[in-house]
């Protein structure tokens, strides 16, 4: 067995930077000023935060410094569940900078800006072909943005139908941000339960399905890890009584070039380019959410659309039925090139990507049967959910499990989440995890489980390898601190 990651080693401890430097310090290479000197703090800010005078290694070292405290996944395995935290290879952020991408301004015009309206367009119809739906649109600039238009979308379909609808349709398996975008855009969120397999049954949906429902959202593959296997029932049924389909599909990892959405009876479905698609995300850095419809939903896409006339590209907004604009200029265009790169490269090995994330998933559930309480016991799909029922009588929860794992070097699962399931792991390994990277954290898991026999007291205040220990998450969202230190450390400089 090949040894944890674990965490020690030198990590240097950084104070910040209004703690550090010396009046009158600069850096060696900053280029020479050409205006006239114009103080900052005083005109521009009144009081003013009195800004530290820094040489040039000491911003360097510092910010370099706090960069080596960051986890990720070219750090090491991060499977958090729903998140699709997986390796994205290096070949599409190199794509992503070509200076004829990067530098683009978005004010250029549209005869200037071919090649980038070009790529936008192909991407388009690539994510057309891998959901099977008829047209896409890239705008939207994260998954809850892309919710968020298909619900704007179902509003406007049904509205040009002189219909509205108050309600709609979410299972208990969904994704939280689903209930949130329905209501952000004036449906109410019917619950509907999952049944014993996890799954929505053609019973409970059609028992909630009624003329003032606008439809379903519906996550699929489900944030229990399972595919809604009777989701083309479903479909009918909704699609009898007026309503059309949302799926949520950022699970898309599970299923790409697998299973063609617009042919199950999906209306209109979002994917997360930064969690599928390549674009290394968390932290709320930028995202991409495409929306992907059928035929009927088309017309009311946001606008600007990626036209191409007499073999040039433009953008138009000749869409009179279009709900409108979503985002400044076309949304996040660097996350769109990666994703077009990671398409092209791989090609039909897409499928062959999902195939490898569902038996890695499926590896990790069965390496852990017996050490962690499986929620459902049947094959899944990208994640499998565990709890903390087997650890519950030595009072060991899903949270102590989950701080210790970081003393092994691994980033935790998500936690607590789906609701559906009391004390959930999530485990998401996705695709690129090897076999022995595997093995190490079903170790570390088997470890801990054992340690919660023996040294109940150490996983209560784990982790104990880190910077910074456990902390008292309730106290910082209750009494958070949110005056700057500008204050408090402004006599300390120089
Ligand atoms: C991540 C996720 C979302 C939300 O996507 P964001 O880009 O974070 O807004 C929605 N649904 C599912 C199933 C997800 O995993």
């Amino acid at each position: 067995m090949k040894e944890f990651a674990g965490s020690t080693g030198l990590v240097l401890n950084e104070p910040l930077l209004f703690e550090k430097g010396k009046k009158g310090r600069s850096a060696v290479s900053m280029v020479r000023r050409d205006v006239d000197y114009f103080p900052v703090s005083e005109e521009l800010t009144g009081a003013g935060p009195n800004f530290p005078d820094l040489c040039e290694v000491e911003v360097v070292r510092h910010y370099t410094r706090l960069s080596t405290w960051n986890f990720g996944v070219d750090t090491g395995m991060y499977p958090l569940g729903s998140c699709t935290m997986k390796y994205n290879p290096k070949t599409n952020e190199r794509q992503a900078c070509l200076p004829g991408f990067a530098g683009a301004h978005p004010l250029l015009p549209d005869e200037l800006a071919q090649g980038l309206l070009k790529m936008m367009f192909e991407l388009e119809r690539f994510l057309a072909e891998i959901t099977g739906m008829e047209a896409v649109c890239l705008q939207p600039a994260a998954g809850a943005q892309g919710e968020l238009a298909g619900m704007l979308l179902l509003h406007a379909y049904l509205k040009s139908k002189g219909r509205k609808c108050a309600k709609i349709i979410v299972p208990d398996t969904a994704h939280g941000t689903n209930p949130a975008s329905a209501s952000l855009c004036g449906f109410a969120p019917v619950t509907v339960g999952s049944n014993e397999r996890g799954v929505l049954s053609l019973e409970a949906v059609a028992a909630a399905m009624d003329e003032d429902c606008a439809g379903i959202m519906v996550t699929n593959p489900n944030t229990l890890g399972f595919f809604e296997e009777n989701i083309r029932g479903i479909a009918e049924i909704v699609h009898s009584r007026g309503g059309l389909v949302y799926a949520d599909g950022a699970n898309m990892n599970a299923v790409m070039g697998i299973v063609r959405m617009g042919e199950i009876g999906i209306d209109v479905l979002h994917l997360n380019l930064h969690k599928t698609f390549s674009t290394p995300h968390g932290g709320g850095g930028p995202g991409a959410g495409p929306l992907c419809v059928g035929k009927k939903l088309a017309p009311f896409l946001p606008i600007p659309r990626i036209a191409r006339e007499q073999g040039l590209f433009r953008l138009s907004s000749d869409f009179p039925l279009s709900i409108g604009k979503l985002h400044a200029f076309y949304g996040n265009v660097g996350i769109m090139i990666r994703a077009y790169s990671y398409i092209l490269s791989l090609g039909p090995e897409l499928k062959k990507a999902s195939r490898l994330a569902v038996l890695n998933a499926n590896y990790v559930k069965e390496r852990l049967r017996g050490i962690l309480h499986l929620a459902y016991d049947r094959a899944c799909m990208h994640e499998c959910v565990f709890s903390d029922k087997l650890q519950a009588p030595l009072k060991i929860s899903t949270l102590e499990i989950a701080k210790r794992l970081i003393d092994y070097g691994f980033h935790p699962p998500t936690i607590y989440f789906p609701l559906v399931v009391s004390g959930a792991l999530m485990i998401e390994p996705t695709e690129t995890e090897t076999k022995e990277e595997l093995d190490l954290f079903v170790e570390a898991i088997r470890q801990i489980v054992e340690e919660a026999g023996e040294k109940r007291e150490l996983l209560y205040s784990a982790p104990l390898r880190t910077k910074v220990r456990r902390l008292d998450e309730t106290g910082a969202a209750r009494n958070p601190r949110l005056t700057f230190p500008f204050n408090d450390l402004a006599g300390k400089n120089g």
